[in-house]
């Protein structure tokens, strides 16, 4: 999902706020990525929330866990940070919708 630029200036605010400082090379330069990424809740395929499809292809569930983030990337070494989207604000919640919780 492309953030929109209002959202990246509260992200921006919420950033500047704690003064983030890289933890690999301790520059404090860095950029954020103008998109929320997700990371995916791993299952080993054959587990309930997979579906296997000629032994080789893996498709996950639409009940699969995804947690929504946004990347801060460092500008000396390139190591990213993640922070919660949710957290972030810029997306909500939808665990009640689909009962995950
Ligand atoms: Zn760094």
């Amino acid at each position: 999902m492309k953030l929109t630029e209002q959202q990246i200036k509260i992200i921006e605010a919420k950033l500047k706020a704690h003064k983030i400082k890289c933890p690999i090379c301790n520059e404090t330069k860095y950029s954020l990525s103008d998109r929320v990424f997700q990371l995916e809740d791993y299952q080993q395929a054959g587990q309930a929330n997979y579906s296997l499809d000629y032994g080789t292809l893996v498709f996950p569930s639409p009940l699969k866990a995804l947690f929504p983030v946004v990347t801060v990337i460092c500008g000396e070494c390139g190591h990213l940070e993640f922070f919660s989207a949710l957290s972030l604000g810029v997306v909500k919640s939808e665990t009640k919708r689909y009962g995950w919780e």
